[in-house]
Order: C-alpha cells, then sequence, then structure tokens
C-alpha cells in the first residue's frame, strides 16, 4: 500500500469516526451510478469524504412542489464531489445553497439591448450556477442523464464546474491551476481548441462537441468536464491537449478514475 493511500485510509477512518455516513446508504447511492464502478478503493475513499463534507456544508432547498429526501441530496452530492480534486479544506467553498427543481424551470435573465435598453429574456433551464451564489439544478435532468451509461452530457459536472471556474472571482474558463500547470500553457491550449470549435460551426459543418460550448469560454470548460468524465475517449480523440490538461486538472479528484489508465499515459507521454 502507497503513502498517499495509507494516509487517505487514515483520514477517511477518523472522518468517518466522526461524520457516520451508513454503509448500506452509501454503497445503495453507488449502485444508482454502474458506471462508477472503474474507481479503485482509495478513489471511492476520497469520494465518500468529499460526499460527508459536502452533505455538511451545503444546503439543499426544494423547488416548487419537488420532495427532495436523503437519497436524492446523496446522488447530487456524489456527482458533485467527483470533481472536488482536494483532500483537506471546505469543499466547493464561498457559498452554501443547492436549490432542486423537480424539472425545467424558467429563469429571467437581464441583458443590455439595442440603445442601452435592457432587454428581459425568460428562458427554460436545466440548471444555472451563480458566481458566488447558489447552485440551481434539474432533477429530471440530471437523473436522467446519470441513469445513461454513456452519455456526453452530466448537468451536475456542468453546473460544479462552473463553480471550480468561478473560484479564482471570474467565470472565464479558467480555474485556479495547480503549480504544475502554467496560465500561459492552459490558455494557449485552451484558446486553440475553442478558435478550432467556432470555425467548425462557422463553416456550417458539424461539431464533435455541443455546440453550447461555443457560445462562452466559461461555458467550453463546463461543457469539456461533462464530456471528460462521461466520455473521455471522444475528448481524448478529437482534442489530445485539452485531454491531457484535464487529466492533469482533476489528476487528484475522485472521477479520474472514470479515465481508463492507458488513456491517461498515453495522455501523460504525449
Ligand atoms: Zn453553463
Amino acid at each position: 500500500m502507497s503513502l498517499r493511500q495509507r494516509w487517505t485510509q487514515w483520514q477517511t477512518s477518523r472522518f468517518l469516526h466522526n461524520h457516520p455516513l451508513d454503509n448500506d446508504e452509501w454503497h445503495s447511492a453507488l449502485a444508482t451510478l454502474p458506471w462508477l464502478s472503474s474507481l479503485d478503493a482509495v478513489q471511492r475513499a476520497h469520494l465518500r469524504m468529499n460526499v460527508l463534507r459536502f452533505m455538511e456544508q451545503k444546503q439543499f432547498s426544494a423547488a416548487g412542489d419537488f420532495s427532495l429526501d436523503r437519497q436524492k441530496v446523496l446522488l447530487i452530492a456524489l456527482l458533485a464531489s467527483l470533481l472536488w480534486p482536494h483532500e483537506e479544506g471546505d469543499i466547493f467553498p464561498g457559498w452554501v445553497e443547492v436549490i432542486v427543481y423537480p424539472g425545467d424551470f424558467s429563469a429571467t435573465h437581464t441583458q443590455a439591448g439595442d440603445a442601452g435598453v435592457m432587454d428581459e429574456k425568460v428562458a427554460a433551464m436545466a440548471g444555472e450556477s451563480w458566481l458566488r451564489g447558489p447552485v440551481i439544478l434539474s432533477w429530471d435532468t440530471l437523473w436522467q442523464q446519470s441513469q445513461q451509461s454513456s452519455s456526453p452530457h452530466q448537468l451536475v459536472f456542468h453546473e460544479f464546474a462552473h463553480k471550480l471556474d468561478g473560484m479564482n472571482g471570474a467565470a472565464n474558463g479558467m480555474p485556479p491551476l495547480p503549480r504544475s500547470l502554467r496560465q500561459q500553457e492552459w490558455t494557449q491550449v485552451m484558446t486553440g481548441a475553442y478558435e478550432r470549435l467556432n470555425h467548425v460551426l462557422d463553416q456550417g459543418q458539424k461539431p464533435w462537441i455541443d455546440p453550447y460550448a461555443a457560445t462562452a469560454p466559461a461555458e467550453f470548460f463546463a461543457v469539456l468536464c461533462e464530456v471528460f468524465f462521461r466520455q473521455p475517449q471522444q475528448l481524448a480523440k478529437a482534442e489530445p491537449g485539452v485531454f491531457s490538461l484535464l487529466c492533469r486538472w482533476f489528476a487528484n479528484s475522485p472521477g479520474i478514475g472514470l479515465i481508463p489508465e492507458p488513456l491517461r499515459q498515453h495522455s501523460e507521454h504525449a
């Protein structure tokens, strides 16, 4: 057993001692997402610790006539926690509320229109993430996507990728970078891929990723995170540089276990 494995195991047992999460409850939550079966023991232990932290630090509220029970809360916490790369400190810090609607909800957005007039747009939304405010989710959408064995979409990944992105104060498609990643490298790789996608769309061709990714760098990052965890092969094939960058950014997240090992190794040596 490696030092990291022993350390994680010690931390987990200490944490679980103080914050019990019933074994049956934990295993039945994992069983709702069969595509998590590739996670190893260390990644599962880290995930469980993240989930406990998440449930302790975030507040859930139901909107409309939705009935939000502990199983549903646990599933949302589980999905979000796959992305969190740290083992200590607060999880997704700086805000607390997760609001869950039964299905799509309507949101009014005000934006500057022609001649300085503010336009009010009402749109049907499946999710929203405020820079320093709540995450809002449609249960229908996140549940359906979670039950598909292979889908490029996962709403919870998308909205929590926005939270990672906003941790350095701006939703601009660049989360705070670890020391091993230089800002210049990140910007160069991401800008190149973003421009290629926009070029493909300008030519009227079919893009390899949901075209919504081309609407802004922040959306590009959020949609990329969905594809990275749910269809890593597609991302590695279409944009190997982006794939390798995300492998490095998410290296210490439990969700990295969703990326097949040979694919990860190949990207390290590319
Ligand atoms: Zn978004």
